[in-house]
């Protein structure tokens, strides 16, 4: 546990798990909250959260969307991400296991309704043992589709290994097509492993495979129709995510966050885009076709995801576990249920799977709170980073 959260107060919840909220952070209503209709007549908890079933919270919302962090270590530090200096690690001993992840994720997929996993860091990639671990959950969860976020550093020596394993799909974080931009905004020289990571990654038959990109003001917002044009080249779907406040240096700042609005100019500049007739569903990001100038074919599709300017969080469908086993059940919570520590007093799997409905019950209705928004100037920062949370 780094210092800012060996600050944080616990909060005894039931089944023994503890919630540990902020100081200072928004108390959530515990009791009185409306019973959803899709929750029925099931049994309810003293906080009025169901007894049975998947993860439902208080506004209705079902988490079917799995988001698991293996690792919180990483090899870059994107400047929008990490501080220089890296972050205060967890030790090993608060990591879960190979075993532990694999047994979380068998209680969300077969008690809660999980329908598909994201593994995700830190860098998942500096697992050693992340093929073992996709495996054991490919041999638990036979149909489940099983998605990474890496920023593809290694990726080429690892890549066959990984989808022998039961991988199906991959999301590569890249900013930059400039080699010099790249170890600017990463503070390491690796353009070429990623693109080598990449490559490989097709040629293992890993798909469909999406890019990543965080655009900043003055770094790469010059680089949208080069990035969606390399794309749609190399036959990937260019994702384009708004700077969120979740970085290690604290240094966001609303009025430099690159809105959806312009990204869409931006890509406007070079190609046609018209809405995907398929629609967002519970995705984040909101998906367009792209055709080039004059043709009527479609190039590709590109995706935007604007938490901060136009956020969907009314359709969020996801639940977040952390490295060291904790449930969030927003990227901007405060609060946190320690489902690790409940694993290893010997819970069973049907006491997990209530700590972690008692935890999404709590969901807070946008950004972290009941009240306010990203850009308002009561929003207060989670105290754990993209990086320790899982992006
Ligand atoms: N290391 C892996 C990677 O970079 O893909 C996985 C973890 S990283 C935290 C997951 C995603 O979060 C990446 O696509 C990254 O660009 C994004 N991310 C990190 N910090 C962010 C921020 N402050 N705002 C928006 N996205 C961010
Ligand atoms: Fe590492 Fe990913 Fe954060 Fe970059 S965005 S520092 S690759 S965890």
């Amino acid at each position: 546990m780094d210092a800012e959260h060996a600050s944080a107060r616990p909060v005894p919840v039931t089944l023994g798990a503890t919630v540990t909220r902020a100081p200072g952070a928004t108390a959530l209503p515990a009791t009185g909250a409306p019973a959803h209709p899709s929750a029925g007549s099931a049994p309810r908890t003293g906080t009025g959260a169901p007894r049975e079933g998947g993860l439902l919270d208080r506004f209705g919302r079902v988490a079917t969307d799995l988001r698991v962090s293996v690792i919180d270590k990483c090899n870059l530090r994107c400047t929008y991400c990490m501080p220089a200096e890296g972050m205060p690690w967890l030790p090993q001993s608060q990591l879960m296991s190979t075993d532990e992840i694999r047994r979380i994720v068998r209680v969300a997929v077969q008690s809660l309704g999980a329908e598909e996993l994201r593994i995700t860091g830190g860098e998942p990639l500096v697992r050693k043992d992340l093929e073992v671990i996709i495996a054991g959950i490919r041999e638990d969860n036979p149909d489940l589709p099983i998605a990474l976020t890496t920023n593809a550093v290694g990726l080429d020596r690892r890549a066959q290994a990984l989808k022998d394993a039961g991988l199906t799909r991959l999301n590569v974080s890249l900013d930059t097509l400039h080699p010099e931009t790249f170890a600017e905004l990463t503070r390491r020289p690796h353009l070429d492993k990623v693109l080598a990571g990449l490559q490989a990654a097709r040629a293992a038959g890993l798909g469909p495979i999406k890019i990543n990109a965080v655009l900043l003001r003055g770094v790469n917002d010059t680089e949208v129709v080069p990035l969606v044009d390399w794309a749609v080249t190399n036959g990937f779907e260019m994702r384009f995510i708004e700077d969120m406040p979740l970085d290690g240096d604290r240094s966001w700042s609303a009025t430099n966050v690159i809105p959806a609005r312009d990204i869409r100019a931006a890509i406007e500049e070079g190609f046609t885009l018209t809405a995907d007739p398929r629609g967002r569903g519970a995705a984040p990001a909101e998906r367009w076709e792209v055709r080039r100038p004059g043709e009527t074919a479609l190039a590709g599709h590109v995706g935007i995801i604007s938490s901060v300017t136009e956020p969907f969080c009314a359709a969020c469908t996801r639940t977040r576990v952390t490295a060291d086993g904790k449930v969030r059940s927003c990227l901007f919570s405060h609060e946190e249920t320690d489902l690790l520590s409940t694993m290893r007093a010997g819970t069973d799997d049907e006491g997990i799977a209530q700590v972690w409905r008692d935890a999404m019950w709590a969901k807070p209705r946008a950004h972290g709170s009941d009240r306010v928004g990203l850009a308002r100037p009561d929003f207060v920062q989670p105290e754990r980073t993209m990086s320790a949370i899982g992006g």
